[in-house]
């Protein structure tokens, strides 16, 4: 990629954020209610779960937003994050039968299918020209081990070299070690070697048993999400972490999975991204969902914001939650939207509508739009260009208005 080099500001690891945050916000007025939380963050002091109840409980919405956006602009101006991806899913055939999940198949099932590593290649080839990235998650499929995967990802780099591949969520992980008899290390090394350069992180639900229990009985653990993420960044594999928000869980247990992701990146410093998301609910079996609207979504996207002080990049997953209210989030503390997506079925087959195929200029607008300035960047955050919308926009007779006011 031409364009900037990597640079701490650009990554939001420049320590110098909270300092500017402490500015930002001694320029603008707040309630009376929010001001503790304020005067806190203004002193660079970490936020507590009973803080982040208090922000998820404040009646003004806006105020939430306008502070979760202060907070990202103290790390990164207006800048916005994005970059061109497909998602290939390599299998819906999968040994487990979480809830909410829309996706997986059983080997019988008419509709299963497994992309053997030359039917991979060709979809990805569909796509190749215009893409950085591929982010490959899929079933846990009972007869492939270690060997497939380390075909499938040294194939890629062979026909695609420039393609960085973001692959394998945790519970493949846990599910690759047992089927290939390896230790977590040496499954890591040898998918390091055939190319794997990250993990995307899903499959953390909510990093709470009783409901992992209840929503995704087999898979990880909450404490076995966070080690084989822990030994991802041991290895020196960087990595998103998500959250599946709207089935059954509460506000306290959303925080807590926060905090425990935010323990961890105390440790490591090796989280990328955060990844909040809800539940869609079609054509899945968890009909004691709460499901979440457009309002809790934005709030959730806040409180992470202010939450996770040490992730960089809060994402506005536009598969999920769709163009409009993306363009929201980035003023609700987002930072970065996933992506131009030539393909997606994940959550797709959940009731997903957004719109898949994007060219640049269809998300830089997306952003402009949002008040934002788009930028390119690569997978591990590394190297960005600035994206200059080079067609006019449709002119406009009323005046967007960003949220600053
Ligand atoms: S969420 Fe993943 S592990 Fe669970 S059933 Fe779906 S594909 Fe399998």
């Amino acid at each position: 990629m031409s364009g900037w080099t990597s640079s701490m500001k650009l990554a939001g690891c420049d320590p110098e954020w909270k300092s500017s945050l402490m500015t930002i916000l001694s320029e603008s007025n707040w309630s009376e209610e929010i001001t503790p939380i304020v005067e806190k963050l203004k002193n660079g002091d970490r936020l507590s779960l009973e803080d982040g109840l208090k922000l998820f409980n404040h009646k003004d919405l806006f105020e939430v937003g306008r502070l979760a956006k202060s907070s990202k602009k103290s790390r990164f101006g207006d800048y916005v994050f994005f970059n061109s991806n497909v998602h290939i899913n390599q299998t819906n055939v999968c040994v487990l039968s979480c809830k909410f999940c829309a996706f997986s198949r059983t080997k019988k099932s008419k509709d299963a299918y497994s992309l053997s590593v030359e039917q991979y290649l060709s979809e990805l080839e569909k796509y190749a020209s215009r893409i950085d990235e591929v982010h490959s998650v899929g079933g846990l499929h009972p007869d492939w081990d270690v060997e497939y995967y380390c075909e499938l990802f040294s194939s890629i780099k062979e026909r695609f070299p420039s393609i960085s591949i973001k692959a394998l969520t945790a519970v493949e992980i846990k599910h690759l070690c047992k089927t290939s008899n390896l230790p977590i290390e040496e499954l890591y090394r040898r998918l390091i070697d055939a190319g794997l350069g990250s993990l995307p992180g899903g499959g953390a639900e909510i990093l709470n048993d009783e409901i992992r229990d209840k929503i995704c009985f087999g898979k990880e653990t909450s404490k076995e999400y966070i080690d084989i993420h822990r030994e991802a960044h041991k290895a020196g594999i960087p990595s998103n972490c998500t959250m599946l928000f709207g089935t059954i869980e509460n506000l306290e247990d959303r925080l807590n999975h926060m905090i425990q992701l935010r323990n961890l990146a105390d440790e490591t410093s090796m989280f990328q991204c955060f990844v909040p998301y809800p539940f869609l609910p079609d054509s899945t079996r968890l009909p004691e969902a709460q499901l979440s609207t457009a309002n809790e979504t934005l709030r959730t996207i806040a409180v992470s914001r202010l939450m996770l002080d040490n992730i960089p990049h809060i994402k506005a997953y536009r598969m999920n939650i769709g163009d409009h209210l993306a363009e929201l989030a980035l003023n609700f503390g987002a930072d970065d939207v996933d992506g131009t997506v030539g393909r997606e079925s994940i959550m797709h087959l959940a009731g997903a509508t957004s719109s898949l195929d994007y060219d640049k200029y269809q998300l830089g607008k997306l952003i402009t739009d949002a008040g934002g300035i788009p930028i390119i960047r690569d997978t591990k955050y590394e190297n960005f260009s600035p994206y200059i919308i080079k067609s006019p926009q449709r002119p406009r007779r009323l005046k967007v208005i960003n949220t600053e006011g």
